[in-house]
């Protein structure tokens, strides 16, 4: 029998990177290829022609699984009924504006729309928070969303995720699909911790670790580091836009492998609401290594943690705590 179809709400869907991914959605890249989906689409009145104009796309394209579109600027009728919110939509950093103003305009955005979502989603709908400060607006979110279970929300570090297993994959020349296991720690921001302590390569000989492998600790301390923590500047740099594919293709994983599960033995990256794992303080959202099993993420637990590493996950745990005072600020 078929599916009764789920609905999925893209806020800024009219921006760069919802146009990457509306049409994945509706291709089945994030709920599976026998998934029907309705796609609601949320932007600001300015954008409204622009998300009329993806609508229009969306018809023209014939997707078999999309069985309707609401394109809107109404918050309300954006968030009714939703399964999975992705909250791509968020006030961009301009030149010149102090980080609090746009700390202020984004608490003010989610505040909005966590309100939205509380009301009118349905029962235990899944949120993904992509817009930056990602990990401080998906807590202002749960925070203004209090009946959406704490576990539902969560935030975008799965980019960085796969651009790490790109960056291996690339070193050792070996197929990205065989690399797994790394992980980021933290903020989805430059204090990001990569790190590939546990992650191994499928090789003819059983799996190895990385860190064997690349056999240079001074490129996986340094140049792999900074690499990821610039990827989405030097993206700009050759393409003039920002990482936009990437980003829709990281969105479609990250609830892709929360909702259908993650392979036996691997796990992946997300902005989780922190439970004092890895002593990483109770109540910021923090990028773990996370298993997905009946539509829930488990943290992993156990994985050693070394000085280096220590040090890298007390820095990035730091700078959200700052985050989270400057954002609470915001809201009296
Ligand atoms: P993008 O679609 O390129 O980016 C949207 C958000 O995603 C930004 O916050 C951006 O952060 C963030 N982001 C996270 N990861 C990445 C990544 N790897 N690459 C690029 N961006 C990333 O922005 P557009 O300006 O094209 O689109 C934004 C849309 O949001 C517009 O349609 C606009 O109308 C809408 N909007 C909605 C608002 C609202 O809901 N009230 C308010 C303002 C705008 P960063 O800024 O750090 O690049």
């Amino acid at each position: 029998m078929a599916k009764e179809p789920l609905r999925v709400l893209v806020t800024g869907a009219a921006g760069q990177i919802g146009y990457a991914l509306v049409p994945m959605v509706a291709r089945g890249a994030m709920l599976g290829p026998d998934q029907p989906v309705i796609l609601h689409m949320l932007d600001i009145a300015p954008a409204a022609e622009a998300l009329n104009g993806v609508k229009m796309e969306l018809v023209d394209a014939a997707f078999p699984l999309l069985k309707g579109v609401v394109a809107t600027t109404d918050v309300v009728e954006a968030c009714t009924g939703v399964n999975v919110a992705v909250m791509v939509g968020g006030f961009p950093r301009k030149e010149g504006m102090e980080r609090k103003d746009v700390m202020s305009k984004n608490v003010s955005i989610y505040k909005s729309q966590a309100s939205a979502l509380e009301k009118h989603a349905a029962p235990n709908c899944k949120v993904l928070v992509v817009a930056n400060p990602a990990n401080t607006n998906a807590l202002i979110l749960k925070e203004f969303a209090p009946s959406i279970p704490q576990k539902n929300i969560t935030c975008l570090t799965r980019l960085d995720h796969n651009r790490a297993l790109g960056q291996v994959s690339e070193r050792l020349k070996v197929q990205v699909a065989d690399v797994k296991n790394v992980i980021i720690w933290g903020n989805h921001s430059s204090t990001q911790y990569p790190d590939v302590n546990h992650a191994s390569v499928k090789t003819s000989s059983g799996a190895k670790p990385v860190r064997e492998l690349v056999a240079n600790d001074e490129w996986l301390k340094g140049e792999f580091i900074t690499t990821l923590q610039q990827r989405g500047a030097a993206i700009i740099k050759a393409r003039k836009f920002s990482s936009a594919l990437s980003a829709a293709s990281s969105a479609c994983d990250h609830i892709r492998d929360w909702v259908l599960g993650t392979p036996e033995g691997s796990w992946v990256s997300m902005g989780v609401y922190s439970d004092g794992s890895y002593h990483v303080p109770a109540g910021l959202i923090y990028s773990f290594p996370v298993t997905c099993k009946n539509e829930e993420w488990s943290i992993v637990q156990g994985l050693s943690i070394d000085e280096f590493s220590r040090k890298k996950l007390d820095a990035t745990a730091q700078e959200l705590s700052e985050e989270k005072s400057l954002a609470y600020s915001c809201l009296q």
